[in-house]
């Protein structure tokens, strides 16, 4: 539902650089991983995407919106983190209803749309109980609820199935990008994984050292690889 661009991020802590003069166009709709190793920054340009740290220096625009100085909550994006931390004393239900509750939506609004989106992720029989009685699997659904119910513009995502075993993350992975596109949702996937990365984006920006080395189809960035890090890291050595 947005297009977001990057203009010369910089994000620095201290004398470190995390990001390095970041430049990155993420159409409307599209599904954009941001693959690399472990360090490489793709945590530190997510969390500036979405507004929990301000860059050093460059500018973010959400359409032709300047959403730089702009605070995360006024951003309408939506954030499912690895572990994804739902309130352990409340039940599904209230989890999932969170975020609207925060936004003084009437209650019965609330009910209609957390059943809605509870739906969607095959979650509706899990409503009643707490986080705690659910699988990996199902507490991630809970998260991904959550992050959908205020209708984001963008959804964030930060390595979201990295703690589930390996069936479970394929199921879980195809669940989110059916969603994805049935929604029409601008979408932000971080991942060291590349077969997750080339399995689900539109694109890939491959990430090191702060710096963004190669943007392109998965087909682009696994065939054509620009630098000989670039096809190591996907799997295709020169
Ligand atoms: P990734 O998500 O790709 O593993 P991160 O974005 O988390 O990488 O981190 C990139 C680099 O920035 C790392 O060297 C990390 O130690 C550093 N870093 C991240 N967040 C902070 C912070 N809040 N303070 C200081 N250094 C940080
Ligand atoms: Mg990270």
């Amino acid at each position: 539902m947005v297009k977001i661009i990057l203009k010369e991020i910089t994000k620095k802590f201290g004398d470190f650089t995390a990001l390095d003069n970041i430049n990155l166009k993420i159409d409307d709709r599209e599904f954009m991983a941001l693959l690399g190793p472990s360090g490489s920054g793709k945590s530190t340009l997510l969390y500036t995407i979405a507004g929990i740290y301000k860059p050093t220096s460059g500018r973010i625009y959400f359409d032709d919106r300047d959403v730089t100085e702009i605070p995360p909550k006024d951003r309408n994006v939506g954030l499912v983190f690895q572990n994804w931390a739902l309130y352990p004393h409340m039940k599904v239900f209230d989890n999932i209803a969170f975020p609207l509750e925060l936004r003084k939506v009437p209650k019965q609004e609330i009910e209609k749309k957390v059943r809605e989106v509870a739906k969607m992720l095959h979650i509706e029989n899990l409503l009643d109980r707490y986080p705690w009685q659910l699988s990996g699997g199902q507490q991630q659904r809970v998260a991904i609820a959550r992050a959908l119910v205020k209708e984001p513009d963008v959804l964030l995502l930060d390595e979201p199935l990295s703690n589930l075993d390996a069936l479970l993350r394929i199921e879980v992975r195809a669940e989110l990008k059916r969603l994805q596109k049935e929604l029409g949702i601008t979408a932000v996937y971080v991942t060291h994984d590349q077969a997750e990365a080339l399995a689900m984006a539109d694109r890939i920006a491959v990430i090191r050292e702060g710096k963004i080395l190669q943007v392109g189809t998965p087909d682009d960035v696994y065939y054509k690889p620009k630098y000989k890090f670039v096809g190591g890291f996907l799997g295709n050595p020169p």
